[in-house]
C-alpha cells in the first residue's frame, strides 16, 4: 500500500467498515509511515470535532458522502503542506 492508497482508505477505516485483509495492509503502512499516522491523528481529531457540530449536519454513526468528500480533500491538502 502507498500512501494515496492509505489516504482512500482512511475514511473507510474509521467508518469500521474495511474488510480484513486491507485493515492488515491499513495497519501496516500506519506503522511504517510516519507521515499517514500523524495525518490520521489529524483525521480523528478533524472527526471529533465535526462530531460536536448538531446531530442533524452529521448523521450517526458514519460519516455522510460529504463529509467523507470535505475531510478527503483537507487531508490531501494537508499532505501538500
Ligand atoms: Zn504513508
Amino acid at each position: 500500500m502507498n500512501c494515496d492508497e492509505f489516504v482512500e482508505l482512511v475514511t473507510v477505516f474509521l467508518d469500521g467498515a474495511m474488510d480484513e485483509p486491507t485493515e492488515l495492509r491499513f495497519l501496516t503502512h500506519l506503522t511504517r509511515c510516519d507521515d499517514c499516522e500523524t495525518c490520521l491523528d489529524q483525521f480523528r481529531q478533524t472527526i471529533a470535532m465535526l462530531g460536536e457540530l448538531p446531530a442533524q449536519s452529521l448523521p450517526a454513526p458514519g460519516l455522510s458522502g460529504e463529509a467523507s468528500d470535505r475531510l478527503r480533500g483537507a487531508f490531501r491538502a494537508m499532505r501538500r503542506g
